[in-house]
Formats: structure tokens, sequence, C-alpha cells
């Protein structure tokens, strides 16, 4: 039952009829008063946030109950890690509810393919792709999931939801379905007062790039709506990455064919109220050498980073152990740090940086495989190094992980906790298993910077796990 979607050419050529008004031309009147009419019409809609997973002291996963014995009712329960009660809790606003039936708020079915759920301001987006029907290649349970979507017909199709703060949810909108040789996926990217923004991707050739079509969608919040902005095709590695004021930004990088390093790159940005591509900047990379393993050398490039704190844009100099912010509109590089741990031009290290409310937070992988997690301000100032350390099987000691930040917290990864278990599966055979919890919890950033392991337990989720 593989179900694979496309715009089908007509429908292509329909949408790229409606792909919004041109900007205002600078020969139609006074400049002037075109830029007056479009500030005026762009003023309700307000900034544009790029979503991801927390937002408002919130973290929101999908969490699958531990112990559902039931094989025909696999499902998940949307989970919010709430900082200030220190907490879990499920998304429902229902009285007495126990959380395991289709009638429950956070009560989602396990095989529907929600890709992405984006969080803003206590409301949440989920974004049900069309990559989630192809086929899971087990005969038995695909035959479930076809008999399941054929009565519940409308659940297949690409569609995105709203969870209101009081745990209600709705349908906001349906992505046309799509139907061809081809293959599709929906992301969630960013929203503002007036519209929520998602890319889709089709492609005639998984192995082949060069095809491709990409087409930026604007959802109405208020009627469900639909507008597609732009679209392109033929620039496979052209995809929108980040949002700011009235503008999203498309990278693209410069990988020349049959080469393993980047050699620089390009962001352009797109007008929300223009809908129109409006100037980018562009750099340069800096690769060393190949080491004797034959893996790119330290470098000094620009990187693409993101996190709770938004996404932006980061040279990483590991020559010198210098990192900078690039101004996604100008290209005007800030130094933030230069006392981060340089590499030797013939060794091989690795940066992995991120994005925190207040923080960069940077994980640099030594030549010998160590791993040490630095703290940079978003301000500027020397990285400061976090001391705390997890133990990770196989792997030995890492840093601890910190997955959010919010009012002076960081909200942490601070250990596993892996239990033996032994269960008996579907066909009543006896089998062995490693069941693995990660432990959440809260610290101050002061203490964090103190090397403290005091930390604040998150409560797990009572009362909705069977
Ligand atoms: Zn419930």
């Amino acid at each position: 039952m593989k179900r694979t979607v496309i715009l089908s050419l007509a429908l292509c050529l329909a949408l790229a009829g409606c792909a919004g008004p041109a900007a205002p031309a600078a020969s139609s009147g006074p400049a002037g008063a075109a830029s007056a009419e479009s500030a005026a019409a762009a003023a309700p809609a307000g900034a544009v946030r790029w979503l991801d997973e927390s937002d408002g002291g919130c973290r929101y996963t999908l969490e699958l109950p531990v112990n559902n014995r039931d094989y025909d009712n696999q499902y998940s329960v949307l989970i919010a890690t709430d900082y200030a009660a220190r907490a879990q809790r499920p998304v429902c606003g229902r009285a007495g509810c126990a959380h395991d039936s289709p009638d429950c708020g956070a009560w989602l079915r396990r095989a529907m393919g929600v890709d992405a759920i984006g969080a803003d301001g206590g409301r949440l987006f989920l974004c049900y792709g069309q990559g989630g029907l192809l086929e899971s290649g087990d005969a038995a349970a695909d035959a479930e999931l076809a008999a399941w979507y054929a009565a519940n017909e409308g659940a297949a199709v690409a569609h995105v939801e709203v969870v209101e703060p009081d745990g209600s949810r709705r349908r906001l909108a349906e992505i046309p379905e799509l139907d061809s040789s081809e293959a599709g996926s929906l992301r969630l990217l960013a929203v503002d007062d007036a519209s929520l923004y998602l890319l889709q991707h089709s492609t005639a050739d998984p192995y082949d790039a060069q095809d491709d079509t990409h087409a930026l969608l604007a959802v109405d919040l208020a009627t469900g709506a639909l507008t597609t902005l732009t679209r392109w095709e033929d620039r496979p590695y052209h995809d929108i990455v980040m949002a700011k004021g009235r503008s999203l930004y498309a990278l693209d990088y410069d990988l020349p064919e049959g080469e393993s390093s980047v050699r620089g790159g390009q962001l352009e940005r797109f007008d929300l109220d223009s809908r129109r591509w409006a100037g980018s900047i562009s750099w340069e990379n800096e690769i060393g050498p190949d080491t004797s393993e034959g893996l790119p050398g330290a470098g000094n490039f620009v990187g693409l980073c993101g996190g709770t704190g938004g996404r932006c844009l980061l040279r990483q100099d590991q020559f010198t152990g210098t990192l900078a912010s690039l101004d996604p509109d100008t290209g005007a590089e800030t130094v933030l740090c230069r006392n981060l741990p340089a590499a030797a031009p013939d060794t091989r290290t690795s940066w992995q940086c991120g994005v925190l409310a207040s923080w960069y937070t940077v994980q640099v992988r030594d030549a010998d495989g160590t791993y040490r997690l630095f703290l940079v301000p978003r301000a500027g100032g020397e990285a400061a190094e976090v001391t705390q350390r997890q133990y990770v099987s196989a792997r030995g000691t890492e840093p601890i992980y910190l997955w959010d930040e919010w009012q002076g917290e960081f909200f942490c990864h601070v250990d596993f906790i892996e239990t033996p278990f032994q269960d008996i599966d579907k066909d009543g055979t006896l089998y062995h298993g490693t069941r693995v919890e990660d432990v959440l919890a809260l610290l101050p950033a002061a203490d964090l910077l103190a090397g403290s392991t005091d930390y604040i337990p998150i409560r797990d989720r009572a009362g909705c796990t069977p």
C-alpha cells in the first residue's frame, strides 16, 4: 500500500496562477505610498516566529505508554514538560480522563505519522506529513493500517491540527491530496499572527534530488485557506531554515559535485509581505587538509545552528577557537568568543553548536574522541565549560545534554536508567530486553556554571502511563 504524493501538474499550474499578488511596482505610484501600504498590510501579522517543540516554559513530546499490551490499540500521548510545575502532564482538558482512548485530547494513534510539533504561546500545531503512509515492511501491520485508514476516511490526508491552550483540538487545514509515482513530505516552519508557514517537498526519484520541487505554503489561521507563496525546482539544497521580522530565509550550500567539503554558502531572504525573494548574503569556508584517516580536517566555516532559542548562522573558526555570529541581512560578523579549544590543522575535530534563549551551546569533539560542552553568552563573552557529565552506554561519559533554557534555568538530560525486563510478544514468545528511561531535570544557570549536580527533578507523567 505504498502511498506517495505529489502535486499533480494541473494543481501546480493552478497554484502557480494564484501565487500571490506581485509586489507593488516602483512605477505604480509615489514610492512612499507603496511602502506605507505594504507596512499597513503587514502590521496585523506581526513578526514571524520559528516553530519548535518548546515555548512558554513547556516542552511538548509524544510519549508511548510503556505498558500498553493491547497490540490493536497502539497509541501515543501528547505530553507537556512544564518547567514551572517541575512536572510532566498530558495535554488534555478532560476531567477524570485516563488518556488511553481516542476521545482524549492528548491521544494520538501511533501510526498516524505526526511529523512535527510546533509550540507557539500555549497553542500547538501538529503536522501530519505526506510521508507517513509509506509501507513499513511489516505486511500485517501495513494491512492493519490500511484497514484503519479505510475505516477513518480523511485521516490519511496530510494535514495540520491545532491544539488550543485548553486542550481542545481541531483540524486547521488539509494539504491537497496528491497522486502520482512521486513522494512528498511536509514540514512545519514558522507562524505569525495571521498565518502558519509550511514547506512542501516532492520528488520523483528519492535517489536523485535534482528534479525535486519545493513549495512554501501559508495557511490562514482563521479560515484554514491555503496559499502557495513561492516554489522552486532544481535547487535540492535550497531550504527554508530561519525566520526574522517579516522574512523567512533559505540556505543554499556550495558543494561542488564529487567534493566532500562545503566551500561556502548563501542565505536568501523571502519577504512575506511582498512575497518576493529580496536579497541575499554569501560567505566562503576554509577547510584544512584531510587528516591521516582521510576525514576532513579542522575548518573555518559558517554553519546553521538551531535550538529552542531559534536559529542562526555561526562562523566556527576551529583553527583559532573563535565563534562569531552572522547577521542574516547584512552578513556582518560579530565575534562572540575566542577561547574555545582550537584544533591543530592536521587533526580532526568537530563542533556542534546549538541556540538557547540567552546562550549558545558548543559541543567540541577532540581529536581523541572526547566530548566537551561549552556555553557562550548570546551577547558575547568568554566560553565557559559545562563540567557535569553523564554515563552513556558503550560511549563512556559525555557532557549532560541541555535541551532548553527558561527563566534562568536549564532543562537538562542528566542520566539514563537502564532496566532489564522480560515479556511475552504477540506470538506468545518470551523475550528479554532493556528499557532505557531518560532522567530529566532543571538546574539554575549559576549552579550549572558552578559545576553543581543538585538537579531539580522533573516529576514523571503520573496518571497517563497505563
Ligand atoms: Zn485525556
